[in-house]
């Protein structure tokens, strides 16, 4: 089954849940960027959280997501929007570490704890909303719920889970968020707190099948799903959008480029595509300007 979605409502629209299967893209993620186990679990569980953050919005706002931990594996930065794309990468893919001492992939360790998470969220206004709050635990899934608290004032619980095989495919991997919304009954409270003490972790849930309304309906009962959507790992760049970027750089350097370097190849970050340009392609670009 491919990746998807889901958004619902609990308790008279109360409470909001997503829930989010993204074994496919964070595969995708791995094979693209050549992550380690530890760099996969990181950006995937940054993907995940990004596409049900995503799915928060409308039309064709979108955000990005920067987590700047000072760990090893440098910085990760994650776009998603709100029709279910992802892209992502971190700075340095390779860099994996031991198991933690509770034999888990040390994502904290290789994260870092020294930094902030920033969201800038572009809602198609003049000015892109930016928050940001500082890295609390590593493991991402305590940070987004600190962001939630801090920068929109929403209690919430999140799970972010990366479960990578032996051979360092992808097994499963996803996620949850359920927010609290005003005017909910401390008993209505405690309920939703007893069962998600109960839930082991979001990977072991999928691991056995369990669809994503199966999760979300086991912690909340009344769970009305609203919508259902497929997600897709998508970058946005193309030949175009990278030439314009290679013009913007100006006569002068690309005619530099051309007689040293005979050609030039530029690497999409955020998916790892080469597009190359000959010296015939950059002598036509050097004219166009
Ligand atoms: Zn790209």
């Amino acid at each position: 089954m491919s990746d998807y979605l889901i958004r619902g409502t609990a308790l008279q629209g109360k409470v909001r849940a997503f829930a989010v299967i993204t074994t496919a893209i964070t595969e995708e993620l791995r094979q693209r960027h050549g992550t380690s186990p530890t760099a996969t679990a990181a950006l995937g569980r940054t993907a995940a959280a990004g596409l049900m953050i995503g799915a928060m919005l409308k039309g064709k706002e979108k955000l990005t997501i920067q987590v700047k931990g000072g760990g090893p594996i440098g910085q990760i930065v994650v776009d998603a929007n709100a029709v279910g794309e992802v892209r992502g990468y971190v700075d340095n893919p390779e860099v994996d570490l031991p198991l933690n001492s509770a034999g888990k992939l040390d994502v904290a360790g290789a994260v870092g704890t020294e930094g902030f998470i920033y969201m800038i969220k572009d809602l198609g206004m003049k000015e892109a909303y930016s928050g940001s709050v500082p890295i609390i635990s590593g493991e991402l899934a305590e940070d987004f719920t600190y962001y939630f608290a801090k920068s929109e004032q929403t209690p919430s619980a999140v799970a972010l889970g990366v479960l990578v095989d032996t051979d360092y495919t992808v097994k499963v991997s996803g996620g949850f968020i359920i927010q609290l919304l005003p005017g909910l009954a401390d008993a209505e409270i405690s309920a939703i707190e007893l069962e998600l003490s109960r839930v082991t972790s979001i990977t072991s849930l999928l691991e056995t099948g369990s669809s994503l309304e199966q999760i979300l309906r086991g912690i909340l009962p009344s769970l009305q799903v609203l919508e259902q959507t497929e997600v897709h790992f998508r970058c946005q760049c193309s030949r175009e959008r990278v030439e314009k970027t290679l013009l913007s750089l100006g006569k002068e350097e690309l005619h530099e480029m051309m007689v040293e370097e005979g050609s030039a190849e530029v690497v999409c970050h955020f998916c790892n595509e080469a597009y190359q340009f000959d010296q015939e392609g950059l002598q036509r670009m050097i004219e166009s300007l």
